[in-house]
């Protein structure tokens, strides 16, 4: 992905036309970093891993079509995101399902849609597809899904906290998978860290997960033909200049392959997949310097992004404006809501920032418009905005409180 600077001199006069346009806060997408980014990896990549998109990441119709056309399979986790992924044209070979809510009612529409496999989660869950698969008639093709019990540091997947996410490894011991003919389980999946940029980190992490999952596939005498590791390939929010480069990732699955005589091995791809791509434009609505701090008042905030308030990482902002000064100060940028955790982090800004500027933040492809709180406070909803192949797209226009409060 380009530096902020090549961004910006790519795409100034579109984003200041679509201000001029929209005069509220908006997600921009440049699909064809996009695609540069998703070819790189396909083009990178052994005949023997498999990616999956996160659904959960970005599911902006627009997104999933060039994640179609690029042969990525998709990972849904919601009855909404499935309609979303078919809808979009997505066939359902390249259907995965993942979550730790799910329902009989949507294991029968799974199976209904004929999706590749159902990544298992729990007991219930298990009965449910057997019960399912046999009234349908079919045998379904299953990952079970296993939360390993050690430390590597924080994680929105949780890590080493207990969480709904699978079950260990002593309770799918005790599983007969005998009693479930209707199952056909393919392999395991395991998913606890995320958001690393530490190639390293992801190989000990991949190669101890590795390791585990062999000795519970073979105490409860099932198929290894696939293990998923899920995703938790990071972006570089705090640094934007280190970043992953998909080739070391490879390099590293294929090393483990060899080393553990796996088949085949999959991912899921959220962040590392779309976020670099995204941006989230905000005019500065106010000034001001309260108890000795700067601080700007945005047009939207947490209500339009909401990871800096649930993880404490900010995402990387940038100023659009004319005569910006080379002296910068440092600024606590606040969003609109009447809540202190309304605040999309701290930043060194050109000191001449004032309102009516718009702030650009960066990698934020990812976990943005779904994410957020967009209700509370009653302001706009944020458009969507896409750039393609020399076309400036609006599939989501700006949305107001009387499209949605009764
Ligand atoms: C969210 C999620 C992912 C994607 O995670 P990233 O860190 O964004 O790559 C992959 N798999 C599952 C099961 C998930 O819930």
């Amino acid at each position: 992905m380009p530096e902020f600077t090549q961004f910006l001199a790519k795409h100034k006069e579109d984003l200041q036309k679509i201000i001029k346009r929209l005069d509220s806060s908006f997600y921009f997408y440049d699909l064809d970093e996009l695609e540069k980014h998703l070819t790189y990896m396909r083009d990178h990549k052994d005949d023997d891993v498999k990616l999956w998109f996160a659904c959960k990441a970005n599911p902006l119709s627009s997104i999933l079509k060039l994640i179609r056309n690029l042969g990525l399979g998709v990972d849904v986790a919601s009855l909404g995101e499935l309609e979303q992924v078919v809808s979009a044209g997505v066939k359902s070979e390249d259907i995965i399902s993942t979550g730790p809510s799910k329902s009989r009612k949507y294991i029968r529409s799974l199976l209904k849609n004929e999706i590749n496999s159902v990544v298992v989660e729990s007991l219930y869950q298990l009965e449910w597809l057997e019960e399912q698969a046999r009234e349908e008639g079919v045998k379904a093709k299953a990952l079970l899904r296993v939360q390993l019990p050690w430390d590597e540091g924080k994680s929105v997947l949780g890590g080493n906290e207990i969480t709904a996410f699978g079950m260990d490894k002593a309770a799918w011991e005790k599983v007969n998978l005998k009693h479930y003919p209707n199952v056909e389980v393919i392999g395991f999946h395991v998913f606890q860290w995320g958001n690393i940029l530490e190639v390293s980190q992801l190989e000990k992490i991949w190669d101890k997960t590795c390791l585990e999952v062999k000795d519970l596939a073979q105490k409860m005498e099932a198929s290894l033909e696939v293990i998923d590791l899920g995703g938790g390939l990071g972006i570089p929010y705090q640094n934007e200049s280190k970043t992953i480069d998909f080739k070391d990732i490879n390099d590293v699955l294929v090393k483990l392959k060899a080393k553990h005589g796996l088949n085949k091995i999959w991912m899921e791809l959220g962040r590392f997949a779309v976020g670099e791509c995204g941006y989230y434009l905000s005019q500065v609505i106010d000034r001001k310097t309260v108890r000795g701090r700067e601080i700007l008042v945005l047009d939207g905030g947490t209500n339009h992004l909401a990871r800096p308030a649930l993880t404490g990482q900010a995402f990387p902002c940038h100023v659009l404006k004319e005569d910006p000064s080379t002296e910068t100060k440092e600024f606590h940028v606040h969003g609109p809501l009447c809540t202190a955790i309304d605040k999309l982090g701290v930043f060194k800004l050109p000191e001449n920032v004032d309102y009516g500027d718009w702030l650009i933040f960066s990698q934020a492809g990812a976990y943005g418009f779904t994410e957020a709180m967009p209700f509370f406070l009653c302001h706009n909803l944020p458009a969507e905005v896409v750039s393609y192949k020399g076309d400036i797209m609006t599939p989501r226009g700006i949305k107001t409180s009387s499209d949605w409060l009764v």
